[in-house]
């Protein structure tokens, strides 16, 4: 066989996975369906050398899995520093005056919170839903108008059904990192690195259609009909593709895993020249409380002084049409001011009470194989869940458990 591993999807859990694998001594390649690798890790490198994410846009100095792979990579002393965030406010389309909690404050039913205390007090996200567990501590009617869109701002979906502990996570947090920073270039190169190491041959346009397993190993066949074989196999795709893949291999953990289910969100990212964009206050995230998109995230933690970038993460159900007049309208600019404006459709794992459980059923259906299962539906979406669990699951397949 021409490689010891294959790794199917190229977003930071596979290329994190292939990293792990490369270092082990294994040849690996990694199939990619998409004609670049990073997945929810998307910049773009536009216009005149500046860039803006379409997807993840912050690591932290907690994400301690990710930093060993980037310490390994030589990236360390090239880590970018992202300035302290700045939450802002959209009601109505209009800016709420002031930033981060002085924002929230001023938008929040004081009366309701103070009653809502002595429930606050206490309270553990265990075995509750997002929304149980915080329209607890703040009062449901600040959960519906406030807090909820907050939140849900985060996974760029509606947050409710989630496992509440889920959403934060407390992990310790390295002095020596930037507490938030990003790559030059942006987090894309995270995963161009990852995949670009010795022994990992990347193949984009690349999307695996069906796996199966014989004596001899595991056999991947592509989308263009074409083969590969290899004795391990990763899987690092969204749910339903990992359940299709399964079907061939495993199939209760294929019908286990098609049970999880997804959000749509589609993102649209594009760059202003600075000074058209001067009435607009220095922002990291703008939540709305109600319009058709979640949030945007801006380019401004990252300061450039000829552009801005912006990037809106919309509800499924609009036009591009709608969603560039929607976001030219709610920055006060023209559609013709937004410079390089591209589009992103995301699949998002939408974990809901029972998550966990499930999860850990599908690792016991997978002990013992030589088969890896990655992605961002098992511990969490952050990226460090994603190294994470690639770490760990690549630790075990070698392992041979
Ligand atoms: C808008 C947004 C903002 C976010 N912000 C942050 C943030 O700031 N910080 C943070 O920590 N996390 C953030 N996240 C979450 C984080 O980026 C993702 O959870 C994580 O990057 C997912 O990585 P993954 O490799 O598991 O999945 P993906 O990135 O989805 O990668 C899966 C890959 O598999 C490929 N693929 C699918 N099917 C096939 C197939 N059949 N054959 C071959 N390839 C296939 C896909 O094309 C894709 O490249 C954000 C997510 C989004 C969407």
């Amino acid at each position: 066989m021409a490689q010891d591993v294959i790794v199917v999807g190229g977003g930071i859990s596979g290329s994190t996975l292939a990293f792990h694998a490369a270092r082990a001594g294994r040849k690996v390649l990694l199939l990619e369906k998409e004609g670049r690798v990073g997945g929810c890790l998307h910049s773009v490198r536009a216009p005149e050398g500046f860039w803006f994410e379409l997807g993840a846009h912050t690591c932290y100095s907690s994400y301690g899995a990710l930093l060993e792979v980037v310490e390994a990579l030589g990236l360390r002393s090239g880590l970018q520093r992202r300035a302290k965030p700045r939450m802002r406010f959209l009601e109505g389309g209009a800016l709420v005056p002031g930033q981060n909690l002085g924002a929230l404050l001023r938008l929040l039913d004081l009366g309701e919170l103070l009653r809502s205390l002595p429930h606050a007090l206490g309270a553990r996200p265990d075995g509750q839903t997002v929304y149980s567990h915080y329209s607890r501590m703040v009062g449901r009617g600040n959960y519906g108008r406030v807090v909820g869109p907050v939140l849900s701002a985060v996974p760029s979906q509606s947050a409710d059904a989630f496992p509440a502990e889920m959403l934060f996570k407390k992990r310790p947090r390295r002095k020596d990192v930037p507490r938030s920073f990003t790559l030059p270039g942006g987090l894309q190169g995270m995963a161009e690195a990852a995949a670009g190491a010795a022994g990992v041959t990347v193949r984009t346009g690349a999307a695996a259609r069906a796996l199966s397993r014989d004596a001899g190993g595991f056999e991947v066949e592509l989308a263009d009909g074409s083969r590969e074989r290899a004795a391990r196999v990763a899987l690092a795709v969204p749910p339903r593709a990992a359940a299709e893949l399964l079907r061939g291999v495993l199939p209760e953990a294929a019908s286990l895993v098609s049970r999880v289910r997804e959000a749509e969100v589609d993102s649209l990212g594009f760059a202003v020249p600075a000074a058209r964009a001067a009435h607009l206050p220095p922002a990291t995230f703008l939540i709305p409380l109600e319009d058709r998109f979640h949030s945007v995230v801006t380019r401004d933690p990252v300061p450039d002084p000829r552009w801005r970038g912006f990037t809106f993460h919309f509800k499924p159900g609009l036009s591009s049409g709608d969603r560039l007049r929607r976001a030219a309208e709610v920055l006060g600019l023209s559609p013709a001011d937004l410079e390089a404006p591209t589009e992103r459709h995301t699949v998002l794992p939408s974990p809901v009470l029972g998550h966990r459980e499930l999860v850990a059923e599908v690792d016991r259906m997978l002990a013992g194989t030589p088969l890896a299962v990655t992605g961002n539906w098992f511990g969490g979406l952050a990226i460090e869940d994603c190294a994470l669990r690639s770490r760990a699951e690549w630790a075990r397949v070698e392992a041979g458990k």
